[in-house]
């Protein structure tokens, strides 16, 4: 052996800082810049990608995590969207499905912002309702909006009611 292993330490000098693992809610894996979903209910994560309209096919950069154990909830789900931050109603969906969700904006691998979701009382325009007579599935200028139930939501127009275990939201998901 030739003296003491100074790769470590060399390392770690060559950063000026050393991240201790400080916050593990993040750990999986950092990204430069992007969202991340935390506390999503556990499994729950291919509905949200399902909603958000993410399935690999435009190239983005996606980690999943799922069943983390977690402290608030029993089990989580954590995504990593690489190089997108989510718009309004894309949050607004993701509230229905996720209300407990944490929206962290990465940018330059810093948190630049950090947001619990909010259930709206009403969304507008971002669900598309199923119901085949219903005014909104015709040609008149009628913008699809649902009241906001405890369990799932309701068209406003015609009363029909969309689950509230996200298979049917992120079927009729229909976000710009
Ligand atoms: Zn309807």
């Amino acid at each position: 052996m030739n003296g003491p292993d100074r790769d470590d330490r060399s390392e770690r000098d060559d950063r000026g800082e050393t991240d201790g693992g400080h916050d593990h809610e993040l750990r999986v894996t950092k990204i430069r810049d992007g969202t991340v979903i935390d506390h999503v209910p556990g499994g729950l994560a291919l509905t949200v990608l399902g909603v958000l309209g993410i399935d690999g096919s435009a190239g983005e950069v996606v980690s999943v995590g799922m069943n983390v154990p977690s402290d608030r909830l029993d089990r989580k789900d954590v995504l990593k969207i690489e190089n997108r931050e989510l718009t309004r109603d894309e949050l607004d969906v993701l509230s229905l499905i996720a209300p407990a969700a944490t929206i962290n904006i990465v940018r330059e691998y810093n948190v630049a912002g950090k947001h619990r979701v909010e259930r709206p009382e009403q969304v507008s325009g971002v669900l598309s309702c199923p119901n085949p007579d219903c005014i909104t599935a015709g040609n008149e200028p009628v913008v699809p909006t649902f009241d906001v139930l405890e369990e799932g939501v309701r068209c406003v127009y015609c009363g029909t009611i969309l689950g509230a275990e996200g298979a049917d939201l992120s079927e009729h998901a229909d976000i710009g």
